[in-house]
């Protein structure tokens, strides 16, 4: 049978076999974490903690009342000490709460559901949210959200994200080899509250032990199966996946509900597992800790808040060889400019990336060869969108569907003249979300 996939994207060199069969190991206890008021996609969060509060691991210390957000958790037990503004990952700085550790891990009473059957929809939705799932490929939706789409659409099909296709990254790849029986009991629940007909695992072919993984525990289901997935990127993009796997068409503006499907990604599934059957809220998550300025390669679990400098010394980071940082995968992560930024629950690798890794050669003038629109897997026009930018005419960028963008970065990867355009595209985008205020 052959491989499904998707048109256009691109082959950027893997670099996953430095981690790809290190076992997932746990972090050291943090000292103190600082957990960031802003962790997903949706409005920011307010403290119900004050300085002074004691805390124990697992308790909720902020939320909001938007539906489109997801509340945050102590990681550890301890003492809240400050209150601040601080840089985060995503860039800038947000309101952090600081913890001070007092390692005893003394837990918050856990209330662990043994048959989630017995619980409606509207129940196992409260628990998602009150546990403050968000989805962990890297764009941090709000769980509850996603799985509870509008009245008219019907979902008959439920698709999991399991291709990992940034290069360097491996954590979802160990969380299915090390947790399969978790993930999917997750997606059972996942497809219970969308009363969805059937699951679809798309794993990409490179990741061999955890697709044999998955297909010796599903040999029996009827109603899970796994679809092996060429290796390209962007592979997870959810329109790409849902074109690859089930050949739909998403329109533009259109979210996959309009076609009767819903993306979630695979750890995400570990951790309503972990909500749902445990009763454990996020506060830890597996970080791929990756690059050649890191002498120990890693797959961390590590506690949400725990700082990405201690993370990097763990891991024994060469700062003399390291020239930048990346929060994410190479393609689509964010530069730091610091290492006293806190992993949040996107956080799925750090990179500490030599001068040869991050080496970005000046770019030159346009060539008009058409490569960033063969790769462009929105069939969008790029090139398009950096004259239009050049010239400001950020009003003529809208016709050109710039908001279909997914801002994969392979139009910038394949170009020959080494033009920045997702750079680009990312102000033209920025400047048409101002025009609209
Ligand atoms: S235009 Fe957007 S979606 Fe298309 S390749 Fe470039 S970054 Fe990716
Ligand atoms: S790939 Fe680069 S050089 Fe070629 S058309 Fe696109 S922007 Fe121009």
């Amino acid at each position: 049978m052959g491989l499904f996939t998707f048109k256009g994207g691109v082959h950027p060199l893997e670099n996953k076999i430095s981690t790809e069969n290190r076992n997932i190991e746990k972090m050291i206890e943090p000292k103190k974490v600082y957990i960031s008021l802003l962790q997903h996609i949706g409005s920011p969060l307010e403290p119900i903690v004050k300085i002074g509060d004691i805390v124990k691991k697992g308790e909720k210390i902020a939320e909001s009342k938007a539906t489109l957000s997801a509340p945050v958790h102590s990681s550890v037990s301890g003492k809240v000490i400050k209150i601040e503004r601080m840089p985060f990952p995503v860039n800038g700085k947000i309101n952090t709460i600081i913890i001070e550790n007092d390692e005893q891990e003394d837990w918050i009473e856990l209330n662990p559901v043994s048959d989630y059957t017995k619980l409606s929809k509207e129940e196992l939705l409260n628990i998602i949210k009150e546990c403050g799932i968000v989805g962990l490929g890297g764009a941090a939706f709000p769980t509850s959200v996603k799985l509870n789409p509008s009245n008219d659409v019907i979902i008959d099909t439920l698709i999991i994200n399991a291709s990992e296709c940034e290069p360097y990254l491996n954590a979802d790849n160990r969380v299915i080899i090390e947790n399969t029986a978790e993930v999917i009991k997750g997606i059972k629940i996942m497809k219970y509250i969308l009363g969805a007909k059937k699951a679809i695992i798309g794993i990409e072919n490179n990741k061999k032990e955890a697709y044999t993984k998955l297909l010796e525990y599903l040999k029996n289901s009827e109603d899970i199966s796994v679809a092996l997935l060429k290796t390209k990127y962007p592979q997870g993009g959810e329109k790409q996946l849902i074109k690859a796997i089930l050949n739909r068409v998403v329109k533009v503006k259109q979210l996959p509900s309009s076609v009767g499907v819903i993306v979630q990604n695979i750890s995400t599934a570990k951790a309503i597992h972990d909500a749902v059957i445990l009763g454990k809220p996020l506060i830890e998550r597996v970080v791929t800790v990756s690059g050649n300025g890191v002498s120990n390669p890693k797959n961390l679990l590590v506690k949400i808040g725990t700082l990405f400098r201690e993370i990097l010394d763990y891991c024994e980071v060469d700062y003399e060889k390291t020239v930048k940082i990346i929060s994410g995968g190479p393609m689509m992560g964010i530069s730091q400019y610091t290492v006293d930024v806190p992993a949040i629950k996107g956080t799925s690798g750090i990179l500490a990336f030599t001068k040869e890794e991050a080496r970005r050669s000046e770019p030159h003038s346009c060539i008009s060869c058409g490569k960033c629109i063969t790769a462009c897997p929105m069939n969008l026009l790029p090139v398009m969108f950096a004259k239009l930018a050049t010239f400001e005419k950020w009003e003529n960028l809208e016709e050109y569907n710039i908001m279909d963008c997914i801002e994969c970065g392979s139009c910038a990867y394949i170009c020959p003249s080494h033009r920045p355009l997702t750079e680009g595209i990312k102000i033209g985008k920025a400047k048409l979300r101002g025009m609209k205020k």
